[in-house]
């Protein structure tokens, strides 16, 4: 039986652990992939404390995975052997219930989340469905590409939601997300205010080197209101200083999958039509979308590079907030 480096998580609170697993193999419709980088994620520091309850255990994390394609289960036959595909949160669906139906595959009644149902991409090799895999556009490295996957993808999709008009942007919480939309939204015209940590100077300064009009604090108020506000850090205080930051008609979007609890707030804060609205996970369409896009803005993601072995210690930097951008674990293979 061959064997490959994994990291693998076993219950929560626990650290995660070098392991040797069987290399998985490809199911029908399934691709197995030699996995060359896959980005860290907030939401794996969800799953690891136990704040999603239900992963699959033992299980691998990680969902954003660039890998080529190594060997097709049966009536697998979009890709070639050797093409480079990315794997999202999006796994799979049911393609049957009322939500799917519709055109909102993103809320599927019986959803496979990348790393968290079915095992991810912080190993040597992944299988995943060829369906919900994309094509990557050549002008990005492995390692460049590995953050346009959740980072940038659901984030295009909370920028999507601020709607048409938006002149003024404000992002809060800038990590791996932010830094991505913020250049498309530069891309596209717009002014776009940064709100961190208090006295996050560095975050702060690499907002500003991202393209931001402006940085500050999230205590502080922009130098002009917002026609819409996207919130990326899990602090549901936040709601309530966008929406205190926002112009009428005004849309916050919280995109996270975890956020403590929003604290009560006046009424009047809220009133003249100002909206507060969640993203939840992804859309196929949605990835075309961006992927497509993310060449010609051209996005340049602003990556830190781990070995496999240091993903619990990279899951721990990213939660004290230690360093800008992205982070990104490369696998090197045996
Ligand atoms: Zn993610
Ligand atoms: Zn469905």
């Amino acid at each position: 039986m061959q064997t490959m480096r994994a990291m693998l998580f076993e219950a929560p609170g626990q650290l995660l652990r070098l392991a040797e697993l069987p290399i998985p193999q490809p199911g029908p419709g399934k691709v197995l992939l030699k996995v060359h980088a896959c980005g860290v994620c907030h939401t794996d520091l969800h799953i690891v404390d136990g704040e999603l309850s239900e992963p699959k255990l033992p299980l691998v994390l990680g969902h954003q995975i660039v890998g080529t394609v190594v060997q097709a289960g049966t009536g697998a036959k979009r890709f070639q052997t050797g093409v480079r595909v990315g794997v999202p949160w999006l796994g799979a669906t049911d393609g049957t219930c009322r939500y799917c139906k519709r055109g909102q595959e993103n809320l599927c009644d019986h959803p496979t989340f990348t790393g968290y149902n079915v095992d991810g991409g912080f190993a040597e090799y992944s299988v995943a469905d060829e369906r919900f895999c994309f094509p990557l556009p050549a002008a990005f490295t492995d390692v460049g590409a590995a953050p346009l996957l959740c980072a940038g993808l659901i984030g295009y999709r909370a920028y999507r939601m601020a709607g048409e008009n938006v002149k003024t942007l404000g992002i809060y919480g800038f990590g791996a997300a932010a830094h991505i939309i913020t250049q498309v939204a530069k891309h596209q015209g717009k002014k776009v205010y940064a709100f961190t940590r208090p006295s996050d100077t560095a975050a702060q300064e690499f907002a500003l080197r991202q393209g931001a009009d402006w940085a500050g604090d999230s205590t502080q108020a922009p130098p002009e209101n917002l026609d819409a506000a996207l919130i990326f850090a899990p602090v549901g205080a936040l709601v309530v200083a966008a929406l205190k930051a926002t112009n009428k008609g005004g849309v916050v979007v919280c995109g996270g999958i975890h956020m403590s609890d929003i604290p009560a707030f006046p009424y009047n804060l809220l009133w003249e039509e100002r909206i507060i609205r969640s993203v939840a996970n992804l859309t196929r369409r949605d990835g075309e979308e961006f992927l497509d896009l993310a060449p010609q803005v051209p996005i340049r993601t602003d990556v830190t590079a781990f070995p496999l072995e240091q993903t619990g210690e990279v899951l721990e930097q990213l939660r004290s907030g230690q360093f800008v951008g992205a982070a990104v674990i490369t696998i090197i293979s045996v």
